[in-house]
C-alpha cells in the first residue's frame, strides 16, 4: 500500500500538488519521477528485495501517484486503478454477497450500470434515493447496509448531497460512506474532512486534465482498509500502467491553476447561459438560483466548469451541438479543452428512458465540460450556436 510522507501533509495545495509523493530519483537526480516501465524487479537474494517484487502490486511510479493524490485529498493512502470502474469495482470487492447499499439515484451511469447488471448479480443489493434529502437515505437504511454511496454534485443535473449529513447517518448505522469527488476534485472539496470513509475518483477527468488517458484511483485514511484494498488491489489486479500513472502525476501538478480557470469561465458562462436561457434552465451550483446554492458554498470553495442546459427539445439540442465549433461533441470532461455533450444519448445512454424521464435527464438536456480556453471565445462560440 502507498502511505504518504508526513512531510507531504504540511504544505499548502498547490505546493502539495506540484510536490506530494515525489523525491528527485535516486540514480539520476531527475527531478521529474521516471515511468518505470518495468514488470518485475532483479532481487539481491532469496528473500531480499528493494521492496518490489512484481509490478501488479507495486510500481514507483504508482506510488508517487498515489501519495500526491492523497496528500492532495488529506487521505493516508492512495490505489491507482486502470479507471474510474476498475476503482469502483474493487471497491465494491471489500463487501460480500447479502451486503445492502444506498445510492444516490442519480450517479454517474457506469456506477449504475456495474451495481445493477454485474454486482447484483452476485448477490448485493441496492437502493437508490434522491441524496438531496439526509432523511430519504436514512429511511432507505436496513441492517444489512455496508456502505453509503454518494457522487455530489451529480451528473448531468449537478444535484449535490450534503456530505456529513450522509456521513452522519452511515455512521450511526456502522456503515461507510463512499464518495465520488470526480467532479469537484480534491481542490473544491474535502469529503475526508466532512466525514467520508472513502473517496474515489475517475483520474480521466480533472485529475488528468488533459483527455490523454483513462485512469481511477481511491484514497483512505484508515489502515485496515487500506490493507484490505491493497490486498484486492494485487489480487484482482485492475492496475494502470505506470505510463498513465506518470500521465495523471503531471496533470495533478497544474490541478489548482487549471481549478481556477475552470471555476472562473464556469460561473462566467453559467450566469451568461442564464441571462440567455432563463436560469431555471441552467444546472450550475455556483448560480444563486440553483436550489442547493446554499450547500455549494458551504461544502465547496469553488463549482468549476461543468453545467447542464435544458434546450427544451432534442431538435434544440442537436441544433445547438452542431453550431459550436469550439466546444467539441464528445463524451467524457475535465480535459483543457471544453466538450460538449447530449447525456440521454450519449453518457446516460446505458440509463432506462424511464429512469432519464424521472431523473429529468431530457432529450433537449446538454452538458457542458467548460475548459481553461479564453472566456470570451468560449461565449462568442455559444452566441453564434444559440442564434
Ligand atoms: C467518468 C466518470 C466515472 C467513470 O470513470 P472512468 O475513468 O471512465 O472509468 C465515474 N464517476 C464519474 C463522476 C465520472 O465522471
Amino acid at each position: 500500500m502507498t502511505k504518504i510522507f508526513d512531510s507531504d501533509m504540511s504544505a499548502a495545495f498547490g505546493t502539495r500538488a506540484i510536490h506530494a509523493g515525489q523525491r528527485p530519483d535516486p540514480l539520476s537526480g531527475a527531478i521529474m519521477t521516471p515511468i518505470y516501465q518495468t514488470s518485475t524487479y532483479v532481487q539481491e537474494a532469496l528473500g531480499v528485495n528493494k521492496g518490489y517484487e512484481y509490478a501488479r502490486g507495486k510500481n514507483p511510479t504508482r506510488e508517487a501517484l498515489e501519495r500526491n493524490v492523497a496528500a492532495l485529498e488529506g487521505a493516508q493512502h492512495g490505489f491507482a486503478f486502470s479507471s474510474g470502474m476498475g476503482c469502483l469495482d474493487s471497491i465494491m470487492k471489500l463487501f460480500k454477497s447479502g451486503d445492502h447499499f444506498v445510492v444516490g439515484e442519480n450517479v454517474y451511469g457506469g456506477t449504475y450500470r456495474l451495481f445493477d447488471k454485474i454486482l447484483r448479480a452476485y448477490g448485493m443489493t441496492f437502493s437508490y434515493v434522491d441524496t438531496r434529502d439526509p432523511q430519504l437515505i436514512a429511511d432507505a437504511c436496513t441492517s444489512a447496509t455496508a456502505a453509503i454511496i454518494i457522487e455530489t454534485p451529480t451528473n448531468p443535473l449537478m444535484r449535490l448531497t450534503d456530505i456529513q449529513a450522509a456521513a452522519d447517518v452511515a455512521h450511526s448505522h456502522k456503515a461507510l460512506l463512499i464518495v465520488d469527488n470526480t467532479f469537484a476534485s480534491p481542490y473544491f472539496q474535502h469529503p475526508f474532512k466532512l466525514g467520508a470513509d472513502i473517496v474515489w475518483h475517475s483520474s480521466t477527468k480533472y485529475l488528468n486534465g488533459h483527455s490523454d488517458m483513462v485512469g481511477g484511483i481511491a484514497l483512505v485514511v484508515d489502515d485496515d482498509l487500506a490493507t484490505r484494498l491493497q490486498f484486492i488491489l494485487n489480487a484482482a489486479g485492475a492496475v494502470p500502467g505506470p505510463m498513465d500513472a506518470w500521465l495523471v502525476l503531471r496533470g495533478t501538478k497544474t490541478l489548482h491553476l487549471r481549478m481556477e480557470r475552470h471555476d472562473s469561465n464556469g460561473r462566467a458562462i453559467a450566469a451568461w447561459l442564464a441571462s440567455r436561457v432563463g436560469e431555471a434552465n441552467v444546472f450550475y451550483p455556483g448560480l444563486e438560483s440553483h436550489p442547493q446554492h446554499a450547500l455549494a458554498v458551504k461544502q465547496m470553495s469553488g463549482f468549476g466548469g461543468m453545467i447542464s442546459v435544458e434546450t427544451g427539445s432534442r431538435d434544440n439540442a442537436a441544433r445547438m451541438l452542431r453550431r459550436v465549433k469550439l466546444f467539441s461533441l464528445a463524451e467524457s470532461l475535465g480535459g483543457v479543452e471544453s466538450l460538449i455533450n447530449q447525456p440521454a444519448e450519449m453518457t446516460h445512454a446505458s440509463v432506462e428512458p424511464a429512469r432519464r424521464a424521472q431523473l429529468g435527464i431530457t432529450d433537449g438536456l446538454i452538458r457542458l465540460s467548460c475548459g481553461v480556453e479564453d472566456l470570451g471565445d468560449l461565449i462568442a462560440d455559444l452566441d453564434q450556436a444559440l442564434k
